[in-house]
């Protein structure tokens, strides 16, 4: 492999999600493999402009894999959204003699990165990471995996006194432009119902819904709600109208909130994570820039951070259909 690059620094950027340590690690290592000096930055961009960076070798990233949350921090920076902010953090790389940059974060993370790429010529490389699977060029971004388990495993504890008590449980899940995490894990956690932004399903059919379910012979239900659902103005709303319109079922609302953003990641988002870190940094040494990497059908694929950025990820239809006659 020519080598082209000597320096590499790697960031977090962005909301913080399982897997980033796992992709940190990988980066660090594959550097090491590679004979390239590593630089964790800290603080994501805010770190990059403040010069706030270390060198980091195959050991400093030990017993870090099973990690949520990042080692290296992240943030959101204002300043870098400014040319001036830009400006210093290239100055800084420069004066590091730092000649390549790895982003782990999610698309505004990615859009700074390209703004940096095409004002300095700076080579970058994406790894997403965000528990939402909103980045399109990947078929799991790192932490999905991690989230719908948590997810699951919250639901699978809310059923249990869900059904001791004829209860109707509004279970809201993070989502706030996409369905993901809430159209997969409802499924996997028998969801009666779910809401998702991509589809408003009107507040009489739900009603609707539920009374089939309830006529059915179902003593408790349970409806995942997407944060962005277009159906209520929020849960909490949600349940004062099912209230009101819906006799025989104690409702209850429950926000998971950012305990969906913890905890250890998944065997997927691990194996995930180490082959994302070995593929930008591979793909940084033969020269190519300004990509995200992502799996395709199974493989690791480089997709330009233009499209990464300003495509959307659909909903899968043929879950939504499985959703649907799984609530029969
Ligand atoms: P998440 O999916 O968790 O929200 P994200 O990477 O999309 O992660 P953002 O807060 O949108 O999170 O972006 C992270 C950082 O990327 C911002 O704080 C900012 O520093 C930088 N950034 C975002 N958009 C731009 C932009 N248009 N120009 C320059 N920098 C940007």
């Amino acid at each position: 492999m020519p080598k082209t690059i000597k320096k590499l620094a790697v960031l977090t950027s962005g909301g913080d999600s399982p897997g980033m340590n796992a992709a940190i690690r990988s980066v660090v290592r594959t550097c090491a493999y590679h004979n390239i000096e590593c630089f964790g930055v800290y603080r994501g961009y805010e770190g990059l402009i403040e010069g706030d960076f270390s060198p980091m070798d195959a050991r400093s990233v030990r017993g870090i894999i099973n990690k949520g949350g990042t080692i290296l921090k992240s943030a959101r920076s204002k300043e870098f959204r400014t040319k001036e902010g830009r400006q210093k953090a290239f100055d800084k790389l420069v004066e590091a003699e730092i000649d390549s940059l790895v982003v782990i974060g999610g698309d505004g993370s990615f859009t700074g990165a390209l703004i940096f790429n095409q004002e300095f010529g700076f080579p970058v490389m994406g790894i997403p990471g965000t528990i939402d699977n909103d980045i399109v060029g990947t078929s799991h971004t790192l932490g999905f995996d991690t989230a719908l388990n948590t997810v699951v495993d919250a639901i699978d504890k809310i059923r249990d006194t869900a059904s001791s008590h004829n209860r109707l449980f509004f279970i809201e899940v993070m989502g706030r432009d996409v369905g993901h995490i809430a159209l997969n894990a409802g499924i996997a956690g028998g969801a009666e119902e779910i809401l998702i932004p991509e589809e408003d399903l009107g507040l009489d059919r739900l009603v609707e819904s539920l009374n089939r379910s309830k006529k059915s012979g179902k003593t408790s239900s349970i409806v995942i709600v997407a944060e962005g659902d277009k159906i209520g103005k929020n849960i909490f709303q949600l349940k004062d109208y099912i209230d009101e319109n819906m006799e025989g079922y104690d409702v209850r609302v429950s926000v998971l909130g950012h305990m969906q953003r913890g905890g250890p990641p998944s065997c997927f988002d691990r194996v995930l994570a180490s082959r994302m870190g070995v593929k930008a940094v591979e793909s940084l040494l033969e020269g190519q820039t300004n990509y995200m990497v992502g799996l395709i059908n199974g493989k690791m694929e480089l997709t330009p951070l233009d499209n990464a950025i300003k495509g959307k990820t659909k909903i899968n239809l043929e879950l939504l259909r499985v959703s649907d006659i799984m609530s029969t």
